[in-house]
């Protein structure tokens, strides 16, 4: 984002605005950190902002500061309808493309609103007015804090502005320990922390409030997990009985394909996890090293993401999604042969 598209934002914001601000679907610690962040510092601002989320998120991120005034799109449409056609300022956050807020997307697509993208997703669509868009950054969350920061706006980061970036990046970077964590990213956690950001707590809040079930769940996916030593490859499948069996909601199965890609030698993991309700096999994908599963989903899964993290799904059954996987290996023999 240059100097000019930052004072031309600093002028929209010097006077009280109507701003809605969008998460991606099934928004993560990222999605809703960054939006809970920028919401928390837009109202500092005496804006009137309000938080739109295509649909719910897991109850672990339901201690965020101000959480319960995010609308559901999915369960408050009317509502949020009106919003989205009176803002005269729209952020979306942590997503690239329309076509991550599903339902959403026309009423967004439709509205006359200024739009701001903050995001560091690969390829991002061009649909907004002004666009932060860096894939080298950890974390929508990390960019939250330079935005505003290059309004001139550091100094009222507050306790639950540096709470919510604090999760954010907290999650998106695998507690720090992924390659996007740069020295800035520490930097930036050693300033949230100086502001009131409790990091034992909140690692706390986020980690260690598994349900006994999820705690099984954990367990029949471990024992599900298969190796393809000869493409360095690992995927764990979830059915929907299983996930039954166990009590499934949303959330449980949150970092559970990072299992895979902690065995020794694997640098490629997966996993498949049937949704009887939406007929999809939902698909998360991770890598280590130069291997991109965002290229490999873009290509094969109907999804995209990060070098190192992506998303995707299938419309095949699961033993054929899984067939399809197998067979598509041998293509990126490059990468993944030992
Ligand atoms: P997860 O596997 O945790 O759902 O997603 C991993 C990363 O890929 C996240 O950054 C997520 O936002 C992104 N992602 C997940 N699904 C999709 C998708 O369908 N399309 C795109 N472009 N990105 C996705
Ligand atoms: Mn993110």
């Amino acid at each position: 984002m240059n100097k000019e598209d930052i004072n031309t934002i600093k002028s929209l914001l010097s006077s009280p605005k109507a701003i809605v601000i969008i998460p991606h679907k099934n928004p993560d610690g990222d999605a809703v950190g960054s939006t809970l962040g920028l919401y928390h510092y837009l109202k500092k601002l005496s804006h009137q902002a309000t938080i739109i989320a295509p649909n719910d998120y897991p109850d672990f991120l339901k201690w965020m500061p101000d959480e319960n005034t995010i609308l559901k799109y999915d369960h408050q449409k009317e509502e949020s309808d009106v919003l989205l056609k009176a803002a005269e300022l729209i952020f979306t956050l942590d997503f690239n493309s329309l076509s991550r807020i599903g339902d959403m997307q026309e009423a967004v697509a439709a509205s006359n609103s200024l739009k701001i993208m903050i995001d560091h997703h690969q390829q991002p669509d061009d649909y907004a007015t002004y666009m932060y868009s860096d894939v080298k950054m950890s974390s929508t969350c990390e960019m939250v804090y330079n935005f505003i920061d290059m309004l001139g706006d550091a100094n009222k980061i507050d306790r639950n502005i540096a709470t919510c970036l604090y999760t954010g990046i907290m999650t998106d970077t695998g507690s720090f320990r992924f390659p996007s964590t740069t020295s800035a990213t520490h930097h930036i956690i050693g300033n949230l922390i100086e502001k009131g950001a409790n990091n034992s707590e909140i690692h706390n809040n986020i980690m260690d409030t598994n349900s006994y079930e999820r705690t099984q769940l954990l367990g029949r996916a471990l024992s599900n997990l298969k190796v393809i030593p000869e493409y360095r490859t690992a995927y764990i499948t979830l059915t929907q009985d299983e996930l039954n069996t166990f009590n499934f909601k949303k959330g449980d199965t949150e970092g559970f394909v990072n299992y895979g890609l902690s065995l020794k030698g694997i640098i490629f993991a997966a996993i498949f996890i049937e949704n009887h309700q939406e007929n999809i096999i939902k698909i998360s994908l991770r890598s280590k090293g130069d291997f991109s599963v965002n290229e490999l989903s873009r290509a094969h899964f109907q999804g995209g993401g990060h070098t190192n993290a992506a998303g995707g799904k299938s419309d095949l059954n699961l033993s054929d999604t899984i067939e399809k996987f197998i067979s598509i290996l041998p293509q990126y023999k490059q990468d993944l042969k030992a």
